[in-house]
């Protein structure tokens, strides 16, 4: 018997989100993974999941509000009216560019995809959590939105608000016994480093006192330690970066 019935993770099909989906699998009856471009990608995710629990992978671009409604509307269904037990908002992208060079276009991709998305997916999973009082929110914020990042103002700008928003979102849903965090990773190995050549990386890591980017493995452990956690933790910023900051 698993402990928890339903969750969704988005940003699931690749890197942090899909390590999460992967560990959370031993625990939850049925998860649905979102992603929304790489379809093979997610239907890879999700036959390594069927191996543990039931899976249902769905395309929904969370940086858009209709979508999300639509993508509710399916879990509603899915689910018999019962919702999520737990939402990860992990979905994001990274934007690096001097602030001189960010158009309005890259601002708004980074903000909705970072930030209106986690707005978009608590707004819609809260009233079944709240009905059944329980639940249990996770956004995957960055260390950036803490402490600001050169060329990354508009990333490092919607995490900050990710962590604001999470902060008090808590406040708002404790007293229905729901749980909003976030955690905040540091530097981590998956594709979103990429555009950086093997000279950047080797010079990043070397600026961490632990030597090395976080593997995936440790965020989505971490990840399900705060899902995890007793109720009495909510509204925390969980940062895991290596002792970076
Ligand atoms: P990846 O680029 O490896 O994966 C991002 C995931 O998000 C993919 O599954 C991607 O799929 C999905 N995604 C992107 N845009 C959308 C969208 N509009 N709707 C739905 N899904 C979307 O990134 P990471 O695993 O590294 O990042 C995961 C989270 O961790 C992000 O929020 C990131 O900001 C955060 N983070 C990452 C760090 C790092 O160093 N890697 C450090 C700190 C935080 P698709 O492209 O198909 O939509």
């Amino acid at each position: 018997m698993k402990e928890y019935k339903t969750a969704l993770v988005t940003g699931a099909s690749r890197g942090i989100g899909k390590a999460i989906a992967l560990k959370l699998a031993e625990q939850v009856g049925t998860l649905f993974i979102v992603c929304s471009r790489s379809i093979d990608s997610l239907k890879d995710a999700a036959d390594e999941i069927r191996t543990k629990t039931k899976v249902i992978p769905l395309i929904c671009d969370v940086s858009d509000s209709a979508a999300v409604t639509q993508l509710f509307d399916m879990i509603d269904r899915e689910t018999n009216g019962y919702g999520l037990d737990i939402l990860v908002n992990n979905a994001g992208i990274s934007c690096t560019k001097l602030l001189s060079d960010t158009r309005d276009k890259d601002w708004r991709r980074v903000i909705d995809t970072n930030l209106s998305s986690v707005f978009y997916c608590c707004r819609a999973a809260q009233g079944a959590m709240i009905r059944r009082q329980s639940g249990r929110i996770l956004n995957v914020s960055s260390m950036w939105g803490q402490v600001g990042a050169s060329m990354e103002v508009a990333y490092s700008a919607s995490k900050g608000g990710v962590d604001a928003f999470t902060k008090s979102l808590a406040k708002e849903l404790a007293p229905s016994n729901i749980q909003v965090n976030a955690l905040s990773p540091g530097v981590t190995d998956t594709e979103m480093n990429d555009h950086l050549t093997d000279e950047e990386k080797a010079a990043l890591a070397e600026e961490i006192p632990s030597g090395r980017f976080a593997d995936t493995e440790e965020a989505a452990g971490m990840a399900v330690g705060i899902l995890t956690a007793p109720d009495y933790l909510t509204g925390q910023i969980i940062r895991m970066d290596g002792g970076m900051i």
